[in-house]
């Protein structure tokens, strides 16, 4: 028998890092959240697991991120200020390419940084080997420091952000939306129920394309992590070592500072192949943990020692590498957020807030007209 159930307020479909920043904000707001997630805080099957997430400001990639990234600096503090837990890491992000780089990664960032007033030390390659010594940069590479940047702990975070929300009044449940009927009046159908919320918010990371069919352009990729135990920990910590983006050639590697338990982590940014969450090829094999290794290897030698631990993450891509964040073309009473490319936790708390506005009509503290989803209708 299915249960018929109004929901004076709004569901939230999804309750990774994004849609549980969204319950919250809804909550805290006085909104009625039902949010439905099958699977528990933290899981591992998504996009929001591991105990690292880069948060940056100077936004190599469009400028017009920075006022976003801006406020989701300072809504990370509050968020930790409110819930006790230490979730953010301060040690500063290094991006590093060598002069010259048609990828434009070290001055794209100064660019951004100057066109906000950011701060961000420009480092010719012996700066960088002085201040960082485990950095072995070639004598024509670059970097931009940025210090006001570092890392998010995402399953932490996931996980407080669930607590939250519950303290807020938000119902979250164990439940799966199989299908949305799309209307007036929205319908979310699960196993057992039909709910009918005023409105919807759609935070289903790399499932989002089964929910929300061909009408969007969104391609999940599969994307794989690597843990070194360093050959030598000396000044690979977080008080010595930022975090780091590296560019060369076309591709663009990421990582994070030896941390208790964790090594250093290394990822690779670009590429991945298409999949689906269902379908993806969860084994991460030799060959990829060797190249990712070569490429520590390369920037931070003594961090590439005997693997930890490798696992696999997942990409919801748009065609653009930008965000989709707004209402459904199809469907004003329902909103997205998704085709995150990878880059979307750093804006967790912010995103919660902006979905809470874009649901309640409220004007969004930030531009994000530019992410609309209807540039793809
Ligand atoms: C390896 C890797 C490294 C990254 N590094 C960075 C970084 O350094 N900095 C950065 O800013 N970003 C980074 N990102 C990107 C960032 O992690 C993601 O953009 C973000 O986690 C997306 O969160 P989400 O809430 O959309 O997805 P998820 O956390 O995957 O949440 C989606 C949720 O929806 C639920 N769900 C799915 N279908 C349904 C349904 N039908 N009914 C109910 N619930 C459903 C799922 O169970 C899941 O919990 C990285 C991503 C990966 C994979």
């Amino acid at each position: 028998m299915v249960e018929e159930v109004e929901v004076d307020g709004t569901v939230v479909v999804g309750l990774g890092g994004i849609g549980a920043a969204a319950a919250l904000a809804l909550a805290d707001r006085g909104e009625t959240v039902v949010g439905l997630d099958p699977r528990p805080a933290g899981h591992a099957e998504g996009s929001s697991h591991g105990h690292t997430r880069l948060v940056r400001l100077a936004y190599f990639e469009d400028p017009a991120y920075v006022p976003m990234t801006v406020r989701a600096w300072r809504l990370w503090q509050e968020l930790e200020r409110r819930s006790g837990e230490h979730l953010l890491t301060a040690c500063g992000v290094l991006a590093l390419a060598p002069t010259g780089d048609p990828a434009r990664l070290v001055p794209a960032t100064i660019e951004a940084a100057h066109r906000y007033g950011l701060q961000v030390d420009r480092l010719g390659a012996a700066a960088i080997r002085e201040r960082y010594p485990a950095v072995t940069v070639p004598n024509d590479w670059e970097g931009a420091l940025e210090r006001e940047a570092g890392f998010v702990d995402p399953e932490a975070t996931v996980r407080t952000l669930h607590r939250l929300a519950r303290e807020a009044g938000a119902d979250l449940r164990a439940e799966t939306a199989l299908a949305i009927e799309y209307g007036e009046r929205p319908v979310v159908v699960t196993g057992g129920t039909r709910y009918h919320p005023r409105r919807v918010v759609i935070t289903a990371g790399p499932w989002a394309p089964e929910l929300l069919g061909e009408r969007l352009p969104l391609t999940v990729t599969r994307k794989v992590v690597a843990h070194f135990s360093p050959l030598d920990p000396d000044g690979l910590g977080p008080d010595r070592l930022p975090g780091f983006v590296a560019g060369a050639g076309g591709a663009l590697h990421y990582g994070f500072p030896l941390l208790p338990g964790d090594g250093v982590k290394i990822a690779r940014h670009d590429g991945g192949a298409p999949t689906t969450p269902a379908s993806v090829d969860r084994t991460v094999h030799p060959e990829e943990v060797d190249a990712l290794r070569a490429a520590l290897a390369r920037l931070i030698p003594s961090a590439a020692g005997d693997l930890l631990t490798a696992y696999t993450c997942l990409y919801t891509m748009s065609p653009d590498g930008d965000f989709l964040l707004g209402p459904l073309p199809w469907a004003p009473s329902c909103i997205v957020a998704t085709g995150c490319s990878g880059h979307a936790f750093k804006f967790v708390p912010l995103l919660g807030e902006v979905l809470a506005d874009l649901a309640l009509g409220t004007r969004p503290p930030v531009d994000i007209d530019f992410l609309s989803p209807a540039r793809f209708a």
